[in-house]
């Protein structure tokens, strides 16, 4: 069935205290239940989520139930009316479960023989009886019997012996939170004291053999625990916080009150085996994960569609944290790429839906793009236009008004409204409503005044086919024909559908920098001439517009020649002067001279009314390359030769940012070199930045083929090594025999399929092989299509994630619809399918 937002109703009884008692064993783990709880509404029924459970007995206030008390279906429990007291009761449950063969991951499950759980959104529902959802939040004792030497659960540990161990959790949480881990581990350990006084020891539990590996995310949540205090003024509210790598997770990683679980390729990095992106991504994942303490658990969702109240808002301040940690503007830059490559994606094809859905089949089909990252850039806004003291006291009032409480975006809205005094009525569209406005803009010059004129128009979405005018803030800067700011950086705010802004005495006709710092999440439709983006890149103030005019400049370059157009000289030559600007951070001249992907470039062919030609873009884009690298090679090859860093690997911005310039220049020459230098690089890297971005090189050029067995017989027993392996052939291979390609390693006996990084390495790499995947006979879609539908028995909520690679089909010409969307009626039509991908194939169908 499907759940909707309208049918909310508060739970009858309040949860006052749960025990949990967990004897393991693999294959029958018992689970003792006892929740001491109120009635609230006289005479309603108790209703349990249950799945998976075997009823070993239930009782209450000690006397056993009978089955005439209750009634159990496949998904709970529900106790009659007349079985219940009406003062305060305890119920105590015992099940049964197997966690040994749950492939699910979700609920209690085992990883490489250890035990450990995932409970959002739905999973808790998966180890006992339970009101399982996030408004109901009570205070957790929990006992776990194992013969494992590490035993962990949410808290602060209370007690402990040999095989036996107790944790208390004093803070009210909803049972998403929970979690409890038991294995044979080991801890990187350290601590942290909080600014008033409060020793915290902070634990990293990783398999033995992976301890030295654990620093980095260590001192990274160090960080996070120092920013939060000074950024948000939040600080920790244990005394222990514990970090568990685990190598099979469905998703990256899981905010457990105290006892995070991570993907370990999101913990584990040493300069040998994980890339500085790598590196980044795990300090940003720590980072992310502890501000949910503060940001989700002590401040949760009242219901499942309010859940960018906590991930928007804490996307947002992961984004920050990197953003002050590294170089601000590289890291915005970063972060909008991803955003347009993902979830302007997600709201141009028939998966879009808005950051608060209104209702859904399976929620987990929801932790989206526009959940988290267009959730990020609406609190982005708010602060854009409340001001940054105005945010600040926003966020105070959020904390002091909601602690402990499960809240929804209307509660969110309004600390803003009441601390700002502002109507946000109609800023609240962008959290009801799906789709990426378009915003065009047209200007005019007469007697010293200057005047913008904004239209803005949010194409239709499944379910949602008109849209009301949003209310968006607009930065605008403006620049004299020499190149000064005459106009600093203004926050116009739009509201109407069409706008008028005057700007009073300017000399001269200004050149306008418009949407800076990405101020809004819409795509600006402007006919900006050639000239005017490369005056921009040379002259503009803020570093993204800046970006953007060469971005524009590329993509609009990249369009023409998929129809035969040669390149536009302005670009190459802007990108000239920009390789040699040595005034310009290396970090961000390695993001100018990276040219579109070939998603990108068909995203924009679509917007801009041409089917996009997956074969034409992939051999425009190698021309560009090759172009670029003929036209500017003394300076690349300068570049390259200037930016290798010497002395000891570190992950630092700075030198970080030096091996993306170089890899930059590296895979332009690469196009013209035979890949000399590529293959020197590959035999002399001392990093895996350097040796994946070599390996990327050789293989790109047809080359690589000692190279990948060299790199496989070093790396075969490091798995988050060998899952770049797979992804760097699946994404870079030749696309016209990439199925084939794909196909023979799924059939490599180190293809762990089962294992959900592994899977995705594989499936998302060749996804991401633009015209690979596209291919015009289809093989991509139907070798795509029997892999989701053999992991789906399994693992269904990885299977229903992968299969948004589908997600583009209404892009391409009819030959190519007609073949995606057989394919997904065939994953529709059978049988058995989970309840997860059956919604997403229905979605992709529209
Ligand atoms: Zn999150």
């Amino acid at each position: 069935g499907t759940t909707y937002l309208a049918d909310y109703t508060p739970h009858p009884f309040s949860i006052d205290k749960v025990s949990l008692c967990f004897r393991l064993a693999p294959g029958a783990t018992r689970v003792q239940t006892r929740i001491e709880m109120t009635p609230l509404s006289p005479g309603a029924a108790l209703r349990l989520d249950g799945e998976q459970l075997r009823l070993i007995s239930a009782a209450i206030d000690g006397v056993a139930l009978t089955p005439s008390d209750y009634l159990i279906t496949p998904s709970g429990m529900t106790i009659h009316p007349a079985a219940l007291p009406e003062a305060p009761f305890t119920l105590e449950t015992e099940v049964e479960i197997a966690p040994e063969g749950n492939t699910a991951l979700e609920g209690l499950y085992m990883s490489n023989g250890m035990y450990c759980t995932q409970c959002e959104a739905e999973g808790f529902r998966k180890i006992t009886y339970y009101p399982d959802r996030p408004d109901v939040m009570a205070p957790f004792h929990v006992r776990i019997e194992g013969d494992l030497p590490v035993l962990l659960s949410n808290g602060n540990p209370v007690a402990s012996g040999p095989g036996w161990a107790e944790w208390d959790d004093p803070w009210p949480k909803p049972a998403y939170l929970f979690a409890l881990v038991a294995g044979d581990l080991v801890a990187h350990s350290g601590s942290f004291t909080t600014a008033s006084g409060r020793a915290v020891a902070l634990n990293i539990y990783v398999r033995p053999g992976d301890e030295d590996r654990c620093a980095f995310a260590l001192g990274a949540l160090q960080r996070s625990m120092k920013w939060d205090e000074e950024a948000y003024g939040r600080e920790y509210d244990l005394d222990i916080f514990n970090i568990v790598a685990v190598d099979d997770f469905n998703m990256g990683a899981m905010e457990n009150k105290g006892l995070n679980i991570f993907n370990s390729k999101l913990v584990l990095a040493s300069p040998e085996t994980a890339t500085d992106t790598d590196y980044e991504r795990i300090e940003a994942v720590i980072a992310h994960e502890y501000f949910h303490n503060w940001t989700g658990n002590r401040i949760t969702c009242r219901d499942w569609f309010q859940l960018c109240l906590k991930e928007g808002l804490t996307v947002f301040r992961d984004q920050s944290f990197t953003a002050d940690m590294r170089l601000g503007p590289v890291k915005r830059i970063e972060d909008v790429i991803a955003l347009r490559a993902r979830q302007f994606r997600e709201d141009q094809g028939p998966l879009a839906h808005p950051p608060r859905p209104d209702h859904y089949r399976e929620i987990n089909n929801f932790y989206t793009a526009t959940v988290y990252e267009k959730g990020a850039e609406v609190v982005g806004m708010l602060r854009t236009l409340v001001g940054d003291d105005g945010y600040r006291k926003a966020l105070d009032l959020y904390f002091d008004r909601h602690d402990g409480q499960a809240c929804t975006i209307e509660d969110w809205i309004a600390v803003f409204q009441d601390s700002s005094g502002r109507d946000l009525s109609q800023f609240k569209h962008w959290y009801t409503d799906a789709g990426t406005p378009r915003l065009s803009v047209t200007d005019d010059y007469a007697d010293g005044n200057y005047t913008l004129t904004f239209e803005q128009h949010t194409p239709p979405t499944p379910g949602q086919p008109l849209k009301a005018s949003r209310h968006m803030p607009i930065a605008v800067g403006l620049l004299s024909p020499n190149g000064d700011e005459v106009v600093p950086t203004t926050v116009l705010e739009m509201t109407e559908a069409r706008q008028s802004f005057t700007f009073p005495g300017l000399s001269s006709r200004p050149v306008p920098s418009i949407l800076r710092n990405f101020s809004a999440p819409v795509v600006l439709e402007r006919a900006a001439s050639p000239a005017e983006q490369a005056f921009l890149l040379a002259h503009d103030t803020d570093p993204f517009n800046r970006w953007e005019a060469a971005r524009s400049l590329a993509r609009q370059t990249l369009m023409d020649m998929t129809k035969g157009a040669p390149p536009k000289a302005e670009y190459l030559d802007a990108i000239g002067r920009l390789l040699t600007d040595d005034s310009a951070d290396p970090a961000f001249r390695a993001l100018i001279l990276r040219l579109p992907g070939e998603d990108e470039i068909a995203q924009a062919l679509h917007a801009s009314g041409t089917t996009p030609d997956p074969e034409a873009i992939h051999t425009a884009r190698g021309a560009l390359m090759t172009t670029l690298a003929h036209r500017h090679e003394a300076a690349l090859s300068a570049t390259y030769e200037a930016m290798a860093v010497p002395g000891a690997y570190t992950p630092d911005a700075a030198p970080a940012g030096r091996r993306a310039l170089r890899l930059a220049a590296l895979a332009l020459l690469t196009q013209i070199d035979g890949a000399r230098r590529a293959a020197a690089l590959f035999a002399s890297a001392d990093n895996m930045t350097e040796s994946l971005g070599a390996l990327s090189n050789l293989i790109t050029a047809g080359k690589a083929e000692d190279a990948l067995e060299q790199f496989r017989s070093r790396w075969q027993d490091v798995r988050l090594v060998m899952d770049k392996w797979f992804l760097v052939q699946a994404s870079l291979c030749p696309p016209e025999t990439a199925a084939e390609r794909v196909t023979a390693l799924a059939a490599d006996p180190a293809f762990e399929w089962k294992n959900p990084n592994r899977f995705r390495s594989l499936l998302g790499g060749f996804s991401a092989n633009h015209a690979g995947f596209h291919r015009a006979d289809g093989a991509g879609y139907r070798f795509y299509g029997d892999w989701l539908l053999r992991l789906d028995p399994l693992n269904p909520q990885t299977a229903a994630r992968m299969s948004t690679a589908f997600e583009t089909w209404p892009r391409y010409d009819k030959t190519r619809q007609t073949l995606v969307r057989a394919e997904l009626e065939r994953i529709a039509s059978t049988e058995g399918l989970s309840r997860d991908l059956s919604e997403m194939t229905a979605r992709l169908l529209g």
